[in-house]
């Protein structure tokens, strides 16, 4: 058993005056401050019942209160569901139910959402109502106990039902130290937080601004302007950001540049189009690529500092705590062939929870099976093609969606695309495509701008126009559902 002091605790000891948050308007609170709200928030949760081990969920959008429930729910030792605010009711209920919560702690504004969902035997409770201040706060526990698992948060569901993920204190902890032996830290580090804090991505930079010391630029939603205005006006030197949010920025930036000590755009979360990340090249926006999943606590590999700007299209070498192998039939491959990647780790899960035969599956010796595929190349960098679901084999050979969609969305006419395998007599399947077009748009010259970029048989053979990609609510594409939408 390995423990340590609560790391709020330990940062209000060590930097009690020292900015821990900065909202939007500019209000700032220490980690003194941010320490006191969340025992209090802590205190008053015991006081209603709950419990070390207790699952409890939370569903709220970014905001200071969340930000200390998070930590409050620490201080109780309760295993905390951040429940992903832009699901269905339905996709809610699931989650309460397989997780089975106890208590639910909610976010003012989302009460209407809240009474409609099945919420019989969970106790509710507003976390705006929980005064943060008065009570005596000194029973609060302050050792942590890092085997302890903090967190329950499930997978996007991009691939089929999603996961109940389990994470430990091991594993945030491993994380935020992963991420600070490849990016390295400064005392005049600020990292904005935009990405929602029920995600891992977002989350794990609230375990960063603890373990560093450093603030946390919170904002509540992705407003492009302000977060525009925190990357040129506020000293901000990382954000965190997925590619719908880089597209925005970048084109937010225009002709202008970002300050010298802002240094690091950490893109995650999903496949990023080869055109995106030239844009920021030429725009000299410091784009680290980086691969990761809800079961490894956020990043996994990411570019590091020497190569963002030569290995474009990579997301770097797996982090130093961190070991990743590409295997095909059990059989680890050489460089430059496509396999599934399987990484081990102290920030990989020790299992989803209540699935037994999936973890047998997906879990062996510590190494956990992605259902991604990738390859190395001759220097050990990582290149993610695409998940093993989505692979569309055409006359034996392998197409990757992802890679012709970011060809199509090169394209200047193309909004956004998706592509998926249909099932063909000669060929076993071929790719076609469905096309969210900008202006009109003639599928045949989209054929032509296909061909001078890909091999024939990468070249989508049907086309299909479409107003909106059906996607989840992390807005991944939902290739399945373009599957079913052409009858297969
Ligand atoms: P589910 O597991 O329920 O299908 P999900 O895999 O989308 O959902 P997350 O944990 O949010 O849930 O996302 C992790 C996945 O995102 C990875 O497994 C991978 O498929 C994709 N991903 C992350 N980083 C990258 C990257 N750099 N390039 C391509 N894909 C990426
Ligand atoms: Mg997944």
């Amino acid at each position: 058993m390995t423990t340590m002091l609560n790391w709020l605790t330990k940062r209000a000891e060590l930097s009690p005056t020292q900015d821990a948050v900065v909202l939007k308007d500019g209000t700032t609170y220490s980690f003194e401050q941010l320490k006191n709200h969340a025992k209090h928030m802590a205190k008053y949760l015991m006081d209603l019942g709950v419990s070390q081990g207790d699952h409890v969920a939370v569903i709220a959008k970014n905001s200071y209160r969340f930000l200390i429930t998070v930590h409050a729910l620490n201080y109780v030792g309760a295993v905390s569901f951040l429940i992903n605010t832009r699901l269905t009711n339905q996709e809610i209920d699931f989650q309460l139910k397989d997780g089975q919560v106890k208590y639910l702690l909610f976010d003012e504004n989302l009460k209407q959402q809240i009474s409609e969902l099945d919420h019989q035997g969970i106790q509710l409770t507003n976390i705006h109502q929980c005064p943060l201040e008065v009570a005596d706060i000194s029973q609060v526990e302050d050792e942590i106990n890092l085997n302890n698992k903090s967190h329950i948060l499930y997978t996007s569901g991009t691939t089929g039902e999603p996961k109940g993920v389990q994470l430990t204190y091991n594993n945030h902890w491993w994380s935020a130290n992963a991420s600070l032996l490849n990016l390295g830290l400064y005392a005049y580090d600020r990292w904005l937080l935009s990405l929602p804090m029920f995600h891992v991505g977002g989350l794990s930079i609230v375990y960063r601004s603890v373990i560093y010391g450093i603030p946390i630029h919170l904002h509540e939603t992705f407003d492009v302007e302000a977060i525009h205005h925190d990357l040129t006006e506020r000293n901000v030197t990382i954000v965190s950001v997925v590619t719908v949010m880089l597209e925005q920025l970048l084109e937010r930036l225009g002709e202008e540049r970002y300050p010298d000590h802002f240094r690091c755009m950490l893109l995650g979360g999903g496949p990023a189009p080869k055109g995106l990340l030239e844009q920021a090249k030429e725009k000299a926006v410091p784009v680290y690529q980086s691969y990761g999943m809800t079961e490894t606590a956020s990043q996994f590999c990411t570019l590091d500092n020497a190569n963002a700007l030569t290995k474009i299209g990579s997301a770097g070498k797996p982090l130093f705590t961190n070991q990743l192998k590409i295997v095909h039939n059990e059989t680890e491959l050489p460089p430059h062939e496509v396999g599934e990647i399987v990484v081990k780790g102290p920030t990989v899960t020790m299992g989803y929870y209540k699935r037994d035969d999936e973890n047998d599956k997906t879990l062996q010796n510590g190494w956990l099976k992605t259902g991604d595929l990738g390859y190395f190349d001759d220097e050990g960098f990582l290149y993610v093609v695409d998940r093993r679901k989505d692979l569309v084999i055409s006359g034996g050979e392998n197409v990757y969606p992802a890679e012709i969609e970011s060809v199509l969305k090169s394209h200047p006419k193309v909004k956004d695309a998706g592509v998926v395998g249909q099932s063909d007599d000669k060929w076993g399947q071929v790719p076609v495509a469905f096309i969210v077009p900008k202006s009109s748009i003639d599928f045949v010259e989209l054929e032509e701008f296909c061909s001078s970029q890909l091999a024939k048989y990468k070249v989508p053979k049907g086309w299909h126009k479409i107003d909106v990609l059906p996607r989840n609510a992390s807005k991944k594409l939902l290739r399945h559902q373009l599957v079913k939408q052409l009858g297969e």
